[in-house]
């Protein structure tokens, strides 16, 4: 498992048998490494306003809807582009133009709801935690109180650049309290990560393609209610990311406005098919949970800290801390670690030098003791000895 050669070795998982070998695992919360049927649905060409295509579109969109059991009140908007395009696409067309949002933020992903605000001229105030902690309910409700013109919270469910999953439950609790409405960015956990709406009542979650339903990149989705759907008329600056456009014209054609990424979205559809075989978010949930603790105990077996306390560590990616010793230099450490199979990933801190790990995608635990073998070895050869966080840290 560990060494990466040319020849195709065959694994088993959970999904059957696939190869790999000839290319990297992708430790990478997305793009990710994929399914073989996945990869080979996209061998095929599809009009895009043909039947079957739009057949496609129509099974994805209701898969999609009731796995977060949304299909009373819910719809479900694809959006051609990555799942950044969906985010300014959801908070240009769910925020009205004299609307408020109160930004919920904690690493990259919040820090850049905040910047497509400033880019479509909404108004926002923000609750920063920095690179670490969790937002509050407590500092949530405090806030909702002071700010009574805020009429949407903008949160990110797992927020990739730490890899700590924020507490949505509580904070929805206290959103809906105050009759506020909830945006989420859950691309990083949806299809991992269970999500309700009888339970998270959100206005608009947002995720893509290419995270936790293990699908290529090319397209993200927004489901929202359809009542905000509605509402949604007139709202957005653009005309390509105009959610309330693109689903009042794919509900009237069953066809995508503009040119939709057509492999991209048939892989999706069998890469739901997956989905549902391993046992839906459940069973998603206990591959990734099992990824990340054989992970985290083998890192730690070996010296590396985490960046966050076992209560916020997601079962979606984990950052560690680089180690504090002169030998260890992150660019060969990469390199080792690819010469032996698996791709990581830089760390995304403002303070202090770090890498995380993806637990997401076709790998089961077998993978992640291969990746904690190969770490070792890494630094083995760097003639890395202190494996502590930086100082200072902690
Ligand atoms: C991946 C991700 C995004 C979108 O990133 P893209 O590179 O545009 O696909 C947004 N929010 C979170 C939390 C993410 O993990």
């Amino acid at each position: 498992m560990t060494s990466h050669d040319t020849s195709m070795t065959k694994y088993t998982t959970s999904q059957g048998e696939f190869f790999a070998g000839a290319e990297p695992y992708l430790l990478t919360p997305g793009p990710l490494t994929t399914a073989l049927s996945t990869k080979a649905a996209m061998l095929r060409d599809w009009g895009s306003w043909d039947d079957d295509f739009k057949a496609v579109t129509a099974e994805i969109r209701a898969r999609l809807i009731a796995m977060c059991g949304g299909e009373a009140d819910y719809d479900c908007v694809p959006m051609q582009g990555s799942g950044t395009f969906s985010v300014e696409a959801a908070l240009a067309s769910f925020i009205p133009k004299d609307g408020k949002a109160l930004i919920l933020m904690n690493g990259a992903y919040g820090q850049r709801s905040a910047k497509i605000l400033d880019y479509i001229g909404r108004d926002y105030v923000i609750l920063d935690k920095g690179d670490y902690l969790p937002p509050m309910p407590e500092e949530v409700d405090a806030l909702l109180n002071e700010h009574k013109d805020v009429t949407h919270v903008v949160i990110v469910h797992c927020e990739t650049s730490s890899g700590i999953l924020n507490p949505l439950k509580q904070i929805s609790d206290v959103v809906m309290q105050h009759g506020r409405k909830l945006i989420v960015d859950s691309m990083s956990a949806f299809g991992a990560i269970p999500l309700q709406v009888s339970d998270i009542p959100f206005e608009a979650m947002v995720s893509s393609a290419n995270k936790c339903i293990e699908g290529v990149p090319g397209f993200g989705f927004i489901i929202a209610k359809k009542e905000a759907l509605e509402a949604a008329k007139g709202n957005s600056h653009s005309l390509s990311l105009d959610v309330h456009d693109q689903w009042a014209s794919m509900n009237k054609t069953g066809q995508w406005r503009f040119t939709p990424p057509t492999h991209a979205v048939v892989a999706f559809l069998e890469a739901l098919r997956l989905h549902e075989i391993e046992g839906g978010v459940a069973g998603r949930l206990a591959r990734y949970t099992k990824n990340r603790d054989v992970l985290v105990d083998g890192m730690r077996a070996i010296g590396f800290e985490t960046l966050l306390e076992n209560e916020w560590l997601s079962p979606i990616i984990t950052t560690f801390f680089s180690p504090n010793d002169p030998k260890f230099d992150f660019s060969r450490f990469y390199n080792e670690i690819k010469s032996r199979g698996f791709v990581i990933y830089p760390g995304k801190l403002t303070e202090a030098d770090s890498f995380r790990v993806g637990c997401i995608g076709l790998l089961d635990h077998t993978v992640m003791a291969g990746v904690v073998k190969a770490v070792k070895e890494s630094c083995e050869v760097m003639g890395v000895k202190n494996y502590g966080p930086p100082d200072g840290v902690k």
